[in-house]
């Protein structure tokens, strides 16, 4: 068995940590040999140490002569370099043949997409760059010839579901008619609505079910996570929006489902733990051990299903709608929501204004055609900007 050489984008990050957790069980099969991180210099340190991966990323300069500095204290011998385009050189220049792209947000996708086009195993995570550039990302795949693996747990249970010989093409052939995509609902499911204007971070990052990063915690909460989702799968499998459907499942146990035409329904099941799809991806065709609880179903006893309620997730109608209007939109939408989430994580911006950022941002940029990189990013830089000027008024 040939050894997987493993780059991981957001090494630090809630995936990046369950990634290297795997990869830790299974030295003969897997050999780190990029890991990345924004700020968390000390924890990618820690990583460079126990792993010693040829290339190491980090944002700026100042914390790259730090990282350096240690690892050579410690006798690593690791390259550490900084910036965004160095994100595409831990890719394209380590001899790795695996991305785990992890990264949160936008800032991910020149790097997912240069491995893409560079014909590598994605393992996709960062949900945001194929909602940003859903066209491009699969055609760049197509053209460098890689395999593509969502980590998603929804996408990777459908991924699961599906036919091996399933394509956007075959899918009428083999009898797929519907993909439903579950969602927890997450801290919000049933608070009485008129108590979510007060909602603060800390409330909104205590997801039941999952432990994520701060972002992705948000977006649960608002149920733009279950959007984005909508949109990832959409690019992922090509089934028109209408075979996209959202169904509440608060325990997170089923993790998605695919309908098909003779009346079945495969679902994947598991415990809400990230390792789970990771290690699918890692190893996949194969099945390796990933750390996790076996499920006990008799002691969960039940699983409950019911529909979205769309007049508390906002979030989830306005993706429906960017998705609808295709081109653009879904990345204006993105933009959009990055500046509110983060402005109500640390600049105080209201939870119920989240939802209206993006809306009122939506409503103020034409939808064109995203066909280039450079489009996708000078809309994304436009949307960045709207958005900021939208909360100025407030
Ligand atoms: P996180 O915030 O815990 O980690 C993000 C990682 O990206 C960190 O390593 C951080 O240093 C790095 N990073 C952030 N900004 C950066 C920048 N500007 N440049 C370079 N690196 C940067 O996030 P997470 O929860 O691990 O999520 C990562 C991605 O995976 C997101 O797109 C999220 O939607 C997706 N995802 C996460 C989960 C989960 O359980 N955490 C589940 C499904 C999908
Ligand atoms: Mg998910």
């Amino acid at each position: 068995m040939a050894m997987r050489q493993v780059a991981i984008l957001g090494s630090t990050g809630s995936i990046g940590v369950n990634t290297l957790d795997v990869i830790r069980a299974h030295p003969a099969r897997f050999n780190v040999v990029a890991l990345t991180a924004g700020k968390q210099i000390e924890l990618l340190a820690q990583q460079c140490v126990e792993f010693k991966p040829m290339i190491a990323v980090v944002s700026e300069a100042g914390d790259a002569a730090r990282l350096e500095k240690m690892l050579l204290e410690q006798g690593v011998s690791t390259q550490v370099m900084y910036g965004p385009d160095a994100l595409v050189s831990a890719v394209t220049e380590s001899s790795c043949d695996t991305v785990m792209a992890a990264i949160v947000g936008a800032a991910g996708l020149v790097p997912a997409l240069a491995a893409a086009k560079a014909g590598k195993r994605v393992l996709l995570a960062n949900k945001e760059a194929l909602v940003m550039s859903g066209n491009l990302f699969m055609q760049a795949m197509k053209s460098g010839g890689g395999e593509l693996l969502p980590i998603d747990s929804e996408h990777n249970a459908i991924f699961q579901c599906l036919p091996n010989e399933f394509t956007k093409s075959t899918h009428n052939g083999l009898g797929v008619e519907e993909l439903w995509l579950t969602a927890s609902g997450g801290p919000f499911r049933s608070t009485p609505i008129e108590q979510l204007a007060a909602i603060t971070p800390e409330q909104a990052c205590a997801h039941p079910n999952w432990v994520m990063g701060r972002k992705i915690s948000v977006d649960s909460a608002t149920m733009m996570n279950k959007g984005l989702e909508v949109i990832e799968a959409f690019w992922l499998f090509g089934l028109p929006l209408e075979k996209i459907k959202v169904l509440i499942h608060p325990q997170s146990v089923v993790h998605s489902m695919v309908r098909y035409r003779d009346g079945s329904v495969l679902a994947q099941l598991g415990q809400p733990d990230m390792r789970t799809p990771i290690a699918y991806g890692l190893a996949w065709p194969e099945r390796i051990e990933a750390g996790v609880a076996p499920l006990d179903l008799a002691q969960l006893a039940a699983l409950n299903f019911s529909e979205p309620e769309l007049a508390r997730f906002p979030c989830l109608s306005l993706a429906f709608a960017a998705a609808k209007a295709g081109g653009t939109a879904p990345a204006v939408l993105n933009a959009a929501n990055e500046v509110a989430v983060a402005a109500f994580l640390d600049a105080g911006l209201p939870y119920l204004q989240i939802p209206q950022v993006v809306e009122k941002t939506l409503d103020a940029i034409a939808v064109t055609n995203a066909d280039s990189l450079e489009t996708i990013l000078a809309i994304d830089a436009q949307a960045r900007s709207v958005a900021h000027d939208l909360m100025r008024q407030y």
